[in-house]
């Protein structure tokens, strides 16, 4: 797992949906005009620019990218997209070894590391890629690592079924063989085991004193290794991750992104976290920032990462991985690191050939990390996935050799990492429910923040978009508390005791004015506010229009329908 930017999230904002369809809008005016110009260009005669028309003006490939393509090139560039998630139509075209921007700060830069580095072995992972990829990734690896520190490149297929990737991938790994004696080593799954085994098996066929563990739709940037061996060589207990930027699945163009550490919400998806304090203390753009978690890819010293064990080979094909990694390495006594002088150029796919709803496996693998890690903190994973802790429905699989191996490596417990090293991460005791809240008198209607700015909170139909996300302890909180951090700013559902209407408040402000924000509530029952005693209710007036109303409890109830199962 590698961070975009606005992590996967299961609940789309308003904006993105509104974003979609004004694009959606703009690619038809701009097959208009396209059309006008060919008009246009007939009728002058002597103009000789060609203007295609556009077969996929719906596609994400060509919303900004192919305007020159004839139709028979568009047709072989969306037909690659959709099979891979990306634009191999642009890969086959560029070089092998093409530049790219070097994005890191000046101060980088600047400096001078020993020459004298641990080596390093490569893991390039990878599950039918593009081979123009994979050589891409293989050549800047080759060209941007000091010679003598670089050991080896280990490729694992995870069990492609592409035939580019069976004799020709051979015949290349031959080659750079023939140039560069025994750097190329291929190992290959004989099933697909995911992308956890894929790492795993690559840190087993690695031989160097460190070992990176990358996808392979990566090109390394300037000197991004001697940063992560010299941190290795000063602390081998650390875990490192890069800083990544973004390839565009579109047109391939660098798009920079700043640093910030890892880490994650309740459900175990990836979010960056901004710098902590100390860092910018540091007034040192180079130093290592301390990071709660990591994105997937990542360095480490080779038999450390083997002592603290690897990964959880008992991972699906996608995620949880890195966090279960960030967890063990800090309660197992080591510590997770972004290196702002280390950048990879990552691709973030447009989606994810292997499976169009990462969300099966990621809930899965989360309750392992919950299970063998979180203690008593484990139900927030539970009720960010809106499952039931006991009897989930979901087989994890078997946790016993992982818990033997917390026990074995005397791991501090969680209590300890969320006070320690991950404080932003917010703990809700006591949650009741999390996701949208319907009254059971009329379950197409949802409780809504209401319109912004503005603080009266509405019954409107239900759509599950973020004005929609609710949960509750004894507050009833708007918005996604449970999936973000402290940066944001909670609003509460407090009831003013006159009037009849609810009001939305900032939850530090309305406990410092000591407003009424404790409810009553057990899933499928009333919501009662404890000092008013009135009820959170629905009323109809006589065109049918529903209000959400404070009022004398009449007995209505409420449920929580969750956003992520
Ligand atoms: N991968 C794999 N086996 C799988 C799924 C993925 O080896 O079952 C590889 C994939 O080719 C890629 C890496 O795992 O190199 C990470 O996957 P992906 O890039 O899709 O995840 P993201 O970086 O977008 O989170
Ligand atoms: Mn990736």
């Amino acid at each position: 797992m590698v961070c975009p930017l606005n992590s996967p999230s299961y609940s789309k904002s308003l904006e993105e949906v509104h974003e979609k369809v004004k694009q959606i809008e703009h690619d038809q005016k701009l097959q208009n005009i396209s059309r006008t110009e060919v008009h246009q260009a007939d009728n002058m005669k002597e103009e000789k620019k060609i203007v295609h028309h556009l077969l996929y003006p719906y596609s994400d490939l060509f919303k900004r990218w192919g305007a020159d393509l004839s139709e028979e090139e568009q047709t072989v560039a969306q037909e690659l997209f959709l099979k891979y998630g990306y634009n191999v139509y642009i890969s086959d075209h560029l070089p092998l070894d093409r530049p790219i921007t070097d994005t890191r700060s000046p101060s980088c830069k600047k400096r001078i590391y020993p020459k004298d580095l641990p080596t390093i072995s490569v893991v390039l992972i990878f599950m039918n890629e593009a081979l123009s990829i994979i050589l891409r990734a293989i050549t800047s690896i080759i060209n941007r690592t000091p010679a003598h520190l670089l050991k080896e490149i280990i490729l694992v297929d995870d069990y492609s079924s592409n035939d580019d990737l069976k004799g020709p991938l051979e015949t290349q790994i031959k080659n750079y063989n023939a140039k560069h004696p025994g750097l190329l080593k291929i190992v290959r799954h004989e099933k697909r085991q995911g992308l956890t085994q894929a790492r795993i098996s690559g840190w087993e066929a690695s031989t160097a004193d460190v070992v990176a563990i990358l996808d392979a739709h990566i090109e390394v940037n300037m000197a991004w290794a001697e940063p992560i061996l010299s941190r290795i060589k000063e602390d081998r207990t650390v875990i490192i991750s890069p800083v990544f930027d973004n390839i565009r699945f579109d047109d391939f163009e660098l798009l920079q992104y700043s640093v910030a550490a890892d880490g994650f919400d309740w459900a175990l998806w990836c979010l960056y976290e901004p710098l902590p304090d100390e860092w910018y203390a540091l007034k040192d753009e180079t130093a290592p920032v301390r990071s709660p978690s990591i994105m997937g890819i990542l360095a480490a010293d080779r038999k450390f990462l083997g002592e603290i064990g690897v990964l959880d080979g008992g991972m699906h094909i996608y995620g949880g991985e890195n966090v279960e990694l960030g967890l063990r390495a800090w309660q197992c006594g080591g510590k997770i690191e972004v290196l702002p002088c280390s950048r990879i150029a990552h691709l973030e796919r447009a989606h994810k050939p292997y499976l169009p709803d990462l969300s099966i496996a990621v809930k899965r693998n989360a309750l392992r990390v919950a299970e063998v890690w979180m203690d008593d903190y484990k139900y927030m994973v539970y009720f960010a996935w809106n499952l039931p802790i006991e009897n989930s429905g979901i087989d994890y699989g078997d946790l016993s050799s992982r818990k033997e191996l917390r026990k074995k490596l005397n791991c501090k417990g969680f209590d300890w990492y969320i006070k320690n090293v991950y404080p932003n991460l917010r703990f809700l005791p006591n949650i009741v429910g999390y996701g949208t809240m319907k009254n059971t008198l009329k379950e197409d209607i949802c409780i809504d923040q209401g319109p912004v700015p503005g603080n009266t909170p509405i019954i409107y139909p239900c759509h599950a978009y973020s004005p929609q996300v609710m949960q509750t302890n004894e507050q009833i909180f708007t918005d996604e508390v449970l999936l973000t951090v402290t940066f944001k700013l909670d609003r509460c559902v407090t009831d003013p005791g006159s009037g009849d209407l609810p009001i939305l408040e900032q939850c530090d402000i309305a406990v410092s004015k000591g407003l009424n924000l404790h409810w009553d509530f057990k899933q499928g029952s009333a919501v009662i506010n404890r000092n008013t005693k009135r009820c959170l209710e629905i009323t109809a007036d006589n065109t049918g229009t529903y209000r959400l109303v404070m009022q004398t409890c009449t007995g209505q109830r409420y449920t929580f329908i969750s956003l992520c199962s």
